[in-house]
């Protein structure tokens, strides 16, 4: 028999509503939730489309008044957070309310640290209560509740307990972490994402494939995210590219949709690793769009773990070909080159000079790379090491 361990906790929403055409149920839904509900929302193309006027439409007709609180179109910051709690507060909150994200990664981010910050008073600022920055304020009471509707295929950000801020100075990529912070009714329309433009599509893409190797590699692993990552990669695989190539592709859509929720209950139920350690400093030293950063980062951390995570790594290979091999190492040295083959496919560079990191960035980028994601790689790796690793790549 092989080694299990029966000790953990798993934490996901509530409720998850999946399916093409489901942003229909959103006033349903929202209607268990509360009733005037605080939307925030990330593209404009979603705007312009009419999909969020649609989105208020549903509201009303199920009596929850939409109120519009503020867009977002980079990743958020912290004075973003700040002016959304703000908002709030002079809006006056009250019982009933609920927060709706409907966006990528960014908007989902800026609403759920908006709704902890609306009823988490004690410090002035998100920054008191980031990991590694201020005093590490705890969030004592529950955030306004939420409902996210995510229109990109790649974070996971709908399943999980974290915020990402940043802050330009001093440079910073922290997590804002509570198991309060995890949307309680999460609805995923694939058909929400054909209009994500191709690289994005590519990295959000990159983003999941990512968290669902990483998590999977994590020194945190466990039994439930295990078996979701091997689902995920197994049906995103096949269909990043075409999700890339051929944007209106329904199953390439839905499959990614899936593969990135998938992505989103590992990661806040097992950790991450080196990749998504370095992405965040690449995010705040060279603004690297996230996804695109861990794209780059993911054969190296492949690289690296393989050693002590060789059983593991041998296992997605195999499901990432969907064959089986003769031997771990093959099994290992196709899982790096599938993985190689993909971004090679959907046109992510190989090189950080060719994302835009200046080499002299490369100690700071280091130093910074050592958070919450770095602590779940399975292998322990040295600032040298680390600084080795990127001037391979760079
Ligand atoms: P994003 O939200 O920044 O969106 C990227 C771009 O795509 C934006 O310009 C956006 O306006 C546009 N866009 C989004 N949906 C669209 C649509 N349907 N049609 C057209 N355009 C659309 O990118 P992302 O990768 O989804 O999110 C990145 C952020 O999420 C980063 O800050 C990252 O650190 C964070 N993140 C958070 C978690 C978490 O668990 N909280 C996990 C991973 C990443």
């Amino acid at each position: 028999m092989g080694c299990f361990s029966a000790r953990y906790d798993f934490l996901s929403p509530q409720r998850i509503v999946f399916g093409w055409g489901r942003r229909s149920e959103v006033g349903v839904w929202a209607k268990t939730l509360g009733r005037r509900a605080l939307v925030v929302h990330g593209s404009r193309t979603l705007e312009r489309s009419g999909t969020l006027e649609e989105l208020a439409e549903r509201l009303r007709t199920e009596g929850v008044e939409p109120v519009l609180m503020a867009s977002i179109g980079h990743e958020p910051e912290v004075e973003d957070v700040d002016r959304l709690a703000a908002r709030v507060r002079e809006l006056g909150p009250r019982q009933g309310d609920l927060v709706i994200a409907m966006g990528g990664g960014s908007a989902i981010d800026l609403a759920k640290a908006g709704a902890a910050m609306a009823t988490n008073t004690t410090g002035p600022s998100v920054k008191d209560y980031l990991e590694g920055v201020g005093p590490g304020l705890s969030l004592d009471a529950d955030p306004l509740p939420m409902l996210a509707i995510p229109t990109t295929a790649g974070t996971g950000s709908e399943a999980t307990r974290n915020a990402v801020i940043s802050s330009q100075a001093p440079p910073f990529k922290k997590s804002l972490r509570s198991d309060r912070m995890v949307p309680r009714v999460v609805i995923i329309d694939p058909e929400l994402h054909i209009s994500v433009p191709r690289a994005t599509t590519a990295h959000t893409g990159m983003d999941a494939m990512t968290q669902l190797i990483e998590s999977y590699l994590s020194n945190r692993a466990a039994s439930i995210p295990q078996a979701l990552c091997l689902q995920g990669l197994s049906l995103a695989a096949p269909a990043i590219l075409r999700a890339v190539q051929e944007p209106r592709d329904r199953e390439a859509r839905e499959r990614m949709a899936h593969g990135a929720l998938l992505s989103g209950l590992a990661l806040a139920n097992s950790g991450l690793g080196l990749a998504h350690g370095v992405a965040a400093a690449l995010g705040i030293h060279a603004r690297v769009p996230h996804g695109l950063a861990c794209a780059v980062l993911l054969p190296v951390a492949m690289r690296v773990n393989r050693a002590v995570r060789e059983a593991d790594l041998a296992r997605i290979g195999e499901v990432l070909h969907g064959r089986e091999f003769s031997t771990r190492a093959a099994a290992c040295d196709a899982a790096l080159a599938k993985v190689e083959e993909l971004c090679a496919g959907a046109e992510i560079p190989n090189r950080l000079s060719a994302i835009g990191v200046a080499r002299d960035d490369l100690p700071a980028i280091v130093k910074s790379s050592y958070g919450n994601s770095m602590s779940g790689n399975p292998r322990k790796v040295s600032e040298e090491e680390l600084l080795g690793l990127l001037e391979e790549i760079w």
